[in-house]
């Protein structure tokens, strides 16, 4: 503990082995921020510079999509080379913001294999140049599928992407709540006990996949994405405690084997957070709340220098205002509004000041 050095920049394998061991044994985890272009990427990367702290940058589907450009005439095609684009941006920039990157997209279901497959065809021409993956690790959310049939096929693509130092993430249990139109259903006012993970499934894909590589868990404990009014999302993290207890006395192995992440923390109650890190929670992903943190300065912007948006110069004094429509002005607000959203999750994750980048 305390012991981990790697040199700043993106980091893959083993290097993201040490890194995922750094944060469960020092009682931390890291922000996972989705980003959709590069004005968001870079608002993760100041946040994390800023407080010293590891990140995780990562795309959806929709994020990459947006980053090749909504113009892009093939969906299908934007939504790999849009991943390939932000994940060479993270690569050329990262080290020199001081600071371990880990870089990861976000849930694929069944119709989105082809699109984790398309991006790994890149990440291993990637690893033929220079010896690195595009990507750290990918996620594959085959939950809504049969338990085997989710764990077979995360067998058969870890398989592909072991060979290139690559980590897949997995769900089991379902995430409530919609992300790019993906996600369990959730309603509000129903019985929601489907959010809830079970150990013995647990069991299962850790006695399959550990063999073949390095991979981690989005188990489901009351989790939902989005945000929701209070008092309608009963998080359970010992729901986490119990599925590391059954793997830790079936293998005899030390406390929290597992890599576990936490979906839909927007919103979440601060205790709970730090209760789940305990279970060996390494990741939370953060998107509703850093979203809401980037649109909401450039709203109080625009209504603190409206006649700026509609004049360039205006009517009736004559006023030049270039220098507020300039779009530098209002995305540089966006960005540090987000910026300073992370400054919070770095706190409630406990990653301030630990970046293991030196
Ligand atoms: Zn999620």
């Amino acid at each position: 503990m305390g012991d981990t050095v790697l040199k700043p920049g993106v980091v893959t394998g083993a290097d993201y082995d040490k890194l995922v061991q750094a944060c469960k044994s020092g009682g931390y985890a890291l922000p996972a921020v989705n980003v959709t272009g590069t004005n968001t990427v870079n608002a993760v990367l100041e946040a994390a510079a800023k407080n010293k702290s590891d990140i995780i940058i990562q795309l959806s589907n929709g994020g990459a999509q947006f980053f090749a450009g909504q113009g892009f005439p093939d969906g299908g095609l934007a939504k790999v080379l849009g991943a390939v684009s932000a994940a060479r941006h993270v690569h050329l920039l990262a080290e020199h913001y001081g600071v371990c990157v880990v870089l990861h997209t976000d849930h694929a279901n069944k119709k989105l294999i082809p699109w984790v497959e398309g991006m790994l065809d890149h990440g291993e021409a990637f690893f033929k140049e220079t010896g690195k993956p595009l990507f750290s690790s990918h996620m594959l959310d085959l939950s809504e599928e049969d338990l085997d049939w989710n764990i077979e096929e995360c067998a058969r693509v870890l398989t592909r992407m072991a060979k290139i130092g690559m980590s897949l993430e997995i769900e089991l249990g379902v995430t409530g709540g919609e992300e790019d139109g993906i996600g369990g259903e959730f309603e509000e006012s129903a019985d929601n006990s489907k959010l809830y993970t079970q150990p013995a499934d647990v069991l299962k894909a850790y006695d399959r996949l550990s063999p073949i590589g390095s991979f981690s868990v989005a188990a489901s404990f009351g989790n939902v994405h989005g945000v929701y009014k209070p008092g309608n999302v009963k998080l359970r993290p010992e729901i986490l405690k119990n599925s590391q207890d059954l793997v830790t006395s079936t293998h005899k192995t030390g406390a929290n084997p597992l890599n576990l992440v936490f979906h839909g923390g927007s919103g979440s109650d601060k205790g709970q957070i730090k209760e789940a890190v305990s279970y060996g929670v390494f990741k939370m992903n953060i998107d509703t709340d850093t979203q809401f943190a980037f649109s909401a300065p450039v709203g109080a912007f625009v209504e603190e220098n409206d006649r700026a948006f509609k004049y360039q110069i205006d009517p009736d004094s004559g006023t030049p205002y270039k220098k507020f429509y300039d779009p530098r002005k209002w995305l540089r607000a966006a960005e540090v509004g987000m910026a300073a959203r992370l400054d919070e999750a770095c706190a409630d994750l406990g990653s301030a000041g630990k970046t293991v980048a030196g």
